[in-house]
């Protein structure tokens, strides 16, 4: 049984995928995934050694280990070639530093940039659509789940062969979410909005406002407000 977050990204791993799902902790969703025979085989990636013992453990008692290899490394570098990965999970962490696994990734062939993503950023889901369409790729599903009061996002992308391009307001909403304006979307740029007038009102008490972040949180600001609307 998966949190309702985990099982959103479990719904969209596509069938017979070879998976790799980085930052893993207790492998809990590759173990999902081929407990109901959904995908062969996985990699459970974790870089602290509590959480690959965790992943160990659960897939031992489960007697997973033919069809799930549990990995000790820091993001993508448990990878090798023979391991023919073609999609790769990972959730539950910053934006920035899943870009940052995903960069080096690339940098070190660990991937190849023709691998299903399936990434859930619990913050910075804006870094995430950068690096995607840097690296052309197309965001083909957008997922939004509230779970103990906490609001995630779950972004499905796939290699495009056009070089694409999105606005502003699609990198910051998501293009697929801002279509779909889901009940917990508005919730979620409801608070935000709070939260950024606070910020704003914040800083322009200031002696000496740093002009350039004003600039931006009032511009985002703006841009909720049009969503919202
Ligand atoms: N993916 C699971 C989920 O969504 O429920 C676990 C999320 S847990 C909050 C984040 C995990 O990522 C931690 O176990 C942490 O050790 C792992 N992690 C952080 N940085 C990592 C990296 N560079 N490479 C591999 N794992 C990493």
């Amino acid at each position: 049984h998966l949190s309702k977050r985990l099982q959103v990204v479990a719904d969209l791993v596509d069938e017979g995928a070879r998976l790799a799902d980085i930052g893993s902790d207790h492998a809990y969703l590759p173990c999902y995934l081929v407990e109901k025979n959904k995908i062969e085989w996985a990699v459970a990636g974790e870089v602290v050694q509590g959480p690959y013992q965790n992943a160990k453990k659960e897939v031992e008692s489960r007697s997973l280990h033919d069809r799930i290899a549990v990995r000790l490394g820091d993001g993508l570098a448990v990878l090798s070639p023979s391991d023919s990965i073609n999609t790769v999970t990972i959730a539950g962490m910053g934006g920035s530093l899943i870009q940052s696994i995903l960069e080096k990734g690339m940098e070190e062939s660990k991937i190849t940039g023709t691998e299903v993503l399936i990434l859930q950023p619990n913050i910075n889901e804006r870094t995430i659509r950068d690096f995607l369409v840097q690296n052309q790729y197309e965001i083909v599903e957008e997922t939004i789940v509230e779970e103990n009061r906490k609001i995630y996002e779950i972004i499905k992308a796939v290699p495009s062969d056009n070089p694409l391009t999105y606005s502003e307001k699609e990198l910051l909403f998501g293009p697929i979410l801002l279509e779909a304006k889901p009940v917990a979307f508005i919730k979620k740029w409801k608070s935000m909005q709070q939260k950024n007038q606070y910020i704003l009102s914040q800083m322009e008490k200031s002696e000496s406002p740093d002009e350039k972040k004003l600039n931006t949180l009032r511009k985002e600001l703006n841009l909720i407000e049009e969503v919202l609307s």
